[in-house]
């Protein structure tokens, strides 16, 4: 069935207000015209004309049934049946006192005071406090002290100004009969009380609109002042207004009592709960009970009075010393918070800097004895890839898992923080680098062991740089530099744990390198190496690929891993590939031309594949070079493929159209799963070199059931399989034998330049010519 629409079921939601029938609404309007009646009896009778019938029993009628009104809600099938019962009770007894009064009055004899009438009456101020509390307890669901003392303080300001009126005049007029003292001080003591409730639920229930509530303090009050006014009746002070107020005030309080229990209770509102109540309530009642305490010091106030001002201004107290105690540690908890990472309950990058500011104020000191600490920075490697293929809840798993593994190898005195996403650091104090490089070793061999997220176990590693203070660096932001650099070197390295060295790590000074990068790339100042790749069933050379060198003035020949990254981070990398395009292509012809119809496979990167121009640019670079496209192999590696999956996928269909090969390069590295190597159209998988090393050794039997698993793979679905990293001549005939295609790696040539490269072509005149410089 289709819901009705949202906007209607809002209008339902917003205009039920009540739980009463129309007819019953339509009683409690011909009682309220009733009432009105008889207000304007009131005025129109002179103040003696008082009369039995209308003022004692009918009045009495009118109450007795709007108790029962209000006690039919109780019966009634909806839930919270326990409110009106006991307001209801109230009623009742208050109505039931009012009939005695009646019956007691006869033969115009003044009732007795106390008469068996008080007693139903002072009935009706326990029932509807206790009925007052079960329609607070409703609306706060979670009431912290300071909520509750805050209504204490606003009721107990404004009960301590009635208490200054009422007690007085009580006192004045009765005699020293102990129990009709004690009687006639009861109602005042119940209105207080009764006071002290309405306002301070007032007070602290969150929001405004709450019709029920209102209503029924609305009628408290009203009862509470037609007290006072029966008071100064009583007193003989009696007026016109007094007599009309004090006959109309209860009935018509009674009225809106019994009426409030069919209003639906204000529905609450969980945004609103967040909100505090309004302080005006609490403030009024402060003000008022400072000021009774002002007044009682110059002129004699009832102590009553003075003793309600008193409690006032304790809870006050109360409720300040609670305020300043929240304060304190809400700002403890917020200091906390700042420095912790939310995810691992770790520190973050804050509580890092933190630590290090101190250590590198402390040793500014010239008082302090010198310190040394060090500062040992991870970056995990493939971390994006585990949350792109198993998703971000694993990652964050990961994470949570990575704390507790890792601090149990270190001291108890040493600092693990996440640094920021798969960023962690620890910072030792009183150690040396080599106590750091302890550290990571154990670290490392504690991240390698396998992580279970969920129904997958998943193998990491990471790279860890080091550096110390103040050896390296004399501030926290330049240790932190030191720490990354030799991290980045890590990274690209054969070590996965360096230590910064000033020499090495400042040469290649990230800010400074881009710069050069920028100028070599306008210039084209680069040299292209290429590694023969051989033909494991002809045993011939059967192509090559293309891998850059940077000959950098200062430090030398860069190999890729250290200058990739920049140049994508710099936007270089649409231009540096053009530049290999056409070098690679360039040799190609050449051979083509001497006739050794090689492939040349070529590395792109993603922004390449992702980059609208590409295509073109490939087309233009194969006819410049008259190179049929099948001469050509893309290169694209299988880990940086995956956050951008579908737009890569769609490039390579497009490249395949084109007649060149696409090879997924690295493959096994990464995560890809085989529903998405299924969709690609790559022509070649290029087994991850990890899996090739160390292959005829024997010890790794699962490596060479994965290789031939993998070559399998590759032949079912139409694909060549290259492996790459082939060291020995054990492995080549491995792979040989397992149906590898073609194999690449120092064994059969390392990357060389074209014109150093063993080839021999069919034509011995043809001659490479030079490399990249010559480009530009
Ligand atoms: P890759 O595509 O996996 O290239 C193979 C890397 O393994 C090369 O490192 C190569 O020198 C090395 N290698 C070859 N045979 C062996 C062996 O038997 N044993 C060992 N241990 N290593 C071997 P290189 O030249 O440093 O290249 C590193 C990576 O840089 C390449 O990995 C490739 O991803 C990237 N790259 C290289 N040239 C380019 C380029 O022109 N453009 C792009 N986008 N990336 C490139
Ligand atoms: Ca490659
Ligand atoms: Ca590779």
């Amino acid at each position: 069935m289709p819901s009705p629409p949202l906007r209607a079921r809002a209008d339902s939601v917003r205009t039920r207000v009540s739980d009463a029938p129309r007819q019953l609404w339509a009683v409690y309007a011909v009682l309220g015209v009733v009432l009105l009646g008889y207000f304007v009896s009131l005025i129109l009778r002179d103040t003696g004309q008082s009369t039995r019938l209308i003022d004692g029993w009918l009045v009495a009628a009118f109450e007795l049934l709007l108790s029962g009104l209000c006690l039919a809600r109780a019966f009634g099938p909806r839930r919270g049946r326990a409110m009106p019962l006991v307001l209801g009770g109230g009623l009742l007894s208050w109505s039931i006192g009012d009939i005695i009064l009646t019956a007691e009055s006869s033969g115009g004899a003044g009732p007795p005071t106390p008469s068996f009438a008080d007693l139903f009456y002072l009935g009706f101020y326990p029932l509807v406090y206790v009925a007052l509390i079960l329609l607070m307890r409703r609306h706060i669901t979670t009431l912290v002290p300071s909520t509750w003392l805050d209504g204490a303080v606003a009721g107990l300001g404004v009960a301590g100004v009635c208490a200054c009126f009422a007690f007085t005049t009580i006192l004045q007029t009765v005699g020293g009969d102990a129990a009709a003292l004690a009687t006639n001080l009861a109602y005042p003591i119940g209105d207080v009380l009764l006071l002290v409730l309405v306002v301070g639920g007032t007070a602290i229930l969150p929001g405004r609109r709450n019709p029920q509530w209102l209503m029924l303090a609305g009628a408290c009050a009203l009862n509470a002042a037609g007290d006072t006014f029966n008071l100064f009746e009583s007193t003989g002070a009696t007026s016109h207004v007094a007599t009309i107020f004090n006959g109309i005030a209860w009935p018509t309080s009674i009225l809106l009592i019994s009426a409030s229990v069919w209003l639906r209770p204000g529905q609450a509102n969980p945004l609103l709960a967040q909100r505090t109540a309004s302080f005006l309530l609490p403030a009024l009642g402060a003000c008022a009970g400072v000021g009774i305490l002002f007044v009682g010091s110059l002129h004699p106030v009832q102590s009553v009075a003075i003793g309600l001002a008193t409690a006032t201004m304790l809870t006050v107290g109360v409720r300040l010393a609670l305020s300043v105690r929240r304060l304190r540690s809400l700002t403890e908890k917020r200091h906390r918070q700042a420095i912790t990472d939310e995810l691992t309950g770790l520190g973050n990058r804050r509580h890092l800097f933190y630590l290090l500011n101190a250590f590198f104020t402390d040793q500014a000191d010239p008082r302090t004895a010198p310190r040394r600490l060090s500062l040992l920075f991870i970056d995990l490697d493939h971390f994006k890839e585990i949350n792109d293929s198993f998703g971000h809840a694993a990652g964050d798993e990961l994470l949570r898992q990575l704390g507790p593994r890792l601090s149990g190898s270190l001291r108890d005195s040493d600092v693990l923080v996440r640094v920021g996403g798969d960023e962690l650091a620890v910072v030792t104090l009183d150690t040396d680098a080599a106590y750091a490089a302890e550290i990571a070793g154990r670290l490392m061999a504690k991240l390698r062991e396998p992580f279970v997220l969920g129904a997958v176990s998943v193998r990491i590693s990471a790279a860890m740089g080091i550096a110390t203070a103040p050896a390296d660096a004399a501030d926290s932001a330049g240790l932190l530099r030191c720490a990354d650099l030799a991290m980045y070197r890590a990274k690209s390295g054969p070590s996965p744990i360096e230590l910064y060295s000033r020499e090495v790590d400042d040469g290649g000074n990230q800010m400074g390198l881009v710069e050069d990068l920028r100028v070599a790339v306008e210039a084209g100042r680069f040299e292209l190496h290429f590694q023969p790749q051989v033909d494991l069933r002809t045993r011939e050379i059967c192509g090559v690929e293309a891998l850059l060198r940077w000959p950098h003035p200062r430090l030398g020949l860069v190999t890729p891993l250290d200058f990739l990254p920049l140049a994508e981070e710099a936007g270089l990398m649409t231009r540096l590939t053009e530049i290999v395009l056409d070098s690679a292509l360039r040799e190609c012809a050449a051979w083509h031309a001497a006739g050794r119809p090689l492939t040349v496979s070529v590395n792109i990167s993603v922004s390449n594949l992702l980059d609208p121009a590409f295509l073109g640019t490939v087309r233009v670079a194969l006819a410049t070079h008259r190179l049929h496209p099948s001469s050509l192999i893309l290169e694209i590696t299988e880990t940086t493929m995956i956050r951008d999956f579908d737009a890569c996928k769609l490039v390579i269909a497009q490249l395949r159209d084109l007649g060149l090969g696409v090879s997924l390069d690295d493959f096994g590295a990464g995560f890809t799963s085989l529903a998405y190597l299924g969709s690609l159209a790559v022509s070649e998988l290029k087994l991850d070199r990890t899996f090739i090393t160390g292959l005829a050794s024997g010890d790794e039997g699962r490596d060479l059931a994965l290789v031939r698993a993998t070559i399998d793979l590759g032949h079912a679905l139409a694909m060549r399989v290259v492996a790459e990293g082939v060291e020995d001549d054990a492995t080549l005939e491995l792979l040989r034998d397992v149906g590898c295609d073609v194999a690449q790696g120092y064994h059969i040539g390392r990357p060389l330049p074209a014109g150093d490269l063993d080839i021999p072509s069919a034509r011995p005149q043809a001659v490479a010519e030079p490399a990249l410089a010559a480009t530009g």
